[in-house]
């Protein structure tokens, strides 16, 4: 999680092309376009540090009062962001130079909700996202609705789902939670409409076309990319869905079938789309690698701001700047006592030049270790393109933001640890399986699950999917992509798809799907240039300043280039390839197929 896109509220002029663009009745001249790119550029850097500042107030102090004043500064931010978008068809027609042209497109496909010019509709667009959100946000699944302590919110239900191994148990908790859901169908469908209708007023075809045009290339082009990814990746999967299910059928025997596809309740989290909770289930037998991450941060009492320091000097020893001293005296590590927060990791860009920080409630676990560094991934990515225009601060694609930090959390290698003094002695190859097993029941059970959301929702707002078919479109993309299936039927009276945060919340979701990919690309190229010649998943980048002066290749051109040039800087290559991720589970998957032996893979 980085920072909210806020939504565009697209004026009523916008229609009536040139209606409200000052009136000049004269075609606009290239001195026109620079002298609104510095106006653009003015206005969003003032905007965007009061909203910043209010947002981390306001989730650092939560009041009725700062929540208004985050929301009017988020408002001023979207309404200047509208309004330049808009303006910015003025010079569709003009000569200009590259880079400028590119500052003009990325406000036009800067939007994730784009508000129709009809107040009312608008108004009611706005209120339709927040009530799904406070509906998402609110939900509880109560097993006695006479007994209010019977209840549980979906940390409750994420803890049954990850813990228990009671099949009845662990089913009604999965039914429970998507109870939350039926009541947003009509509202998502009448969100659907009006949120198409703002898309089209921008000229897009609908809100997924719009979704889908800030990758450089031709939308449809882009749809045809994932699924080659997916392609590449499949083999794997299909190795790993195949074992985990001979795995769960042994335990749980005829509720997971022996050919077929997988229940999506048993794999440890509610969406399947992490499996990791499983591990104790399919573990490879005599592979345990021998240390607990959480163990050691636990022994030695390291401190919340230890754990941080040790993420900040991976970044240092691969050559960047250490972070100012701001970042330590303005982040929040601790939940504090005495207030609420909103606790979700986050990290920040305050003035976007040098106030950075992390918002975290740190735990010491292996996970918030790993956390810290996705966090600081987001901080050192910020600082390498603090020097470009406002427009161009950000990550080459929404992946390439998200990926940046796991990258590093995949050089925290037994032999780091080492390195840095939390581990006495690596495990030698022979418990290889362990740590490949644990890693992909995390990136690649996700794989396909990342990409199963926008499908759907691109369905849904092309106009594919009609609302008699929400549902079981939901159930046979997770069916096609995933090879699981509900524990029970789900007709058109459910809303499956609400159950999931990023659907209510208007979140897309495929950036995650490409920072899975893009990680494992980053990870093979860094280590390469690191000259690691081990196995990729023992590779560590960890003091490279080769690989480091790679990764800030890419960094440091921020969105100023489309992103194949961002990605050529660091891997040499212009096209996304999952092969990557092939390569780093190699053993697993020769493993795998060893033991899927006379075993029929697929559903
Ligand atoms: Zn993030």
């Amino acid at each position: 999680m980085r920072h909210r896109v806020p939504v565009v509220i697209v004026m009523s002029c916008l229609v009536v092309s040139g209606a409200c663009s000052g009136g000049a009745a004269t075609a606009p001249t290239a001195a026109d376009a620079k002298k609104f790119l510095d106006e653009v550029d003015r206005t969003l850097t003032r905007l965007s540090l009061d909203a910043n500042r209010a947002g981390w107030v306001g989730q650092n102090f939560i009041t009725p009062d700062t929540e208004a004043m985050d929301a009017r500064a988020t408002q001023a931010l979207a309404d200047a962001s509208s309004r330049f978008a808009k303006e910015a068809v003025r010079f569709d027609k003009l000569d200009l130079p590259a880079d400028e042209r590119r500052q003009m497109t990325l406000l036009k496909v800067s939007l994730v909700l784009a508000t129709p010019s009809d107040p009312k509709e608008a108004e009611e667009l706005t209120t339709l996202v927040s009530a799904m959100r406070g509906e998402y946000g609110r939900g509880k699944w109560c097993r006695d609705a006479a007994k209010p302590d019977s209840c549980l919110n979906i940390d409750d239900i994420t803890k049954v789902l990850a813990t228990s191994r009671t099949e009845k148990d662990i089913r009604a908790a999965w039914e429970g939670w998507h109870t939350i859901s039926p009541p947003m169908k009509k509202e998502y469908q009448r969100f659907a409409e009006l949120s198409n209708k703002g898309a089209k007023e921008l000229g897009f075809a609908d809100t997924g076309a719009m979704w889908r045009a800030k990758y450089d290339m031709a939308p449809d082009a882009f749809a045809n990319e994932l699924d080659r990814l997916y392609e590449q990746l499949r083999p794997l999967y299909l190795q790993l869905h195949a074992y985990v299910r001979a795995r769960l059928h042994k335990k749980y025997g005829d509720v997971v079938p022996e050919n077929g596809p997988l229940p999506a309740h048993l794999l440890g989290n509610i969406w399947a789309q992490d499996w990791s909770n499983i591990y104790d289930v399919v573990a490879p037998a005599n592979a345990d690698i021998g240390y607990s991450l959480t163990d050691i941060l636990k022994r030695r009492k390291t401190s919340p701001t230890d754990m941080v320091k040790t993420g900040e000097h991976f970044f240092v020893s691969l050559g960047f700047a250490s972070l100012p001293k701001t970042f330590w005296e303005r982040s929040l590590f601790v939940r504090p006592r005495d207030r609420e927060v909103v606790c979700h990791a986050s990290a920040w860009d305050i003035d976007n030049l040098e106030d950075v920080r992390i918002k975290m409630c740190i735990d010491q676990t292996a996970e918030d270790f790993t956390t810290i560094h996705h966090e600081l991934g987001h901080n050192f990515y910020q600082r390498a393109y603090d020097t470009l225009p406002m427009i161009f601060r950000d990550s080459a694609n929404d992946g390439f933001h998200e990926a940046i930090g796991d990258t590093i959390a995949l050089s925290v290698t037994p032999e780091y640890l080492v390195k840095i003094g939390l581990l006495d002695k690596a495990p030698d190859a022979s418990h290889d399986m362990g740590l490949l097993m644990s890693r992909a029941l995390e990136k690649v059970a996700f794989i396909p699950f990342g990409l199963v959301i926008d499908q759907w929702r691109w369905k849904v707002f092309s106009g594919q999917v009609t609302p008699d078919h929400f549902n079981s479109a939901w159930w046979d993309l997770r069916l096609k992509y995933q090879g699981v299936a509900p524990p029970s039927v789900r007709g058109e009276q459910f809303f499956d798809p609400g159950a999931k945060y990023h659907v209510p919340d208007n979140t897309p979701y495929m950036r995650y799907f490409l920072a899975n990919v893009l990680e494992f690309q980053f990870h093979r190229a860094l280590s390469k240039a690191a000259g690691c010649t081990a196995p990729l998943h023992r590779c560590s980048i960890y003091e490279s300043k080769t690989a480091g002066a790679k990764l800030n290749a890419t960094l440091s051109l921020g969105l100023s280039k489309p992103w194949p040039d961002a990605l050529e800087a660091m891997t040499g290559s212009r096209q996304m390839d999952a092969s990557a991720i092939l390569d780093y589970f190699k053993p697993l998957q020769t493993w795998l197929e060893e033991q899927n032996k006379g075993v029929a893979v697929g559903w």
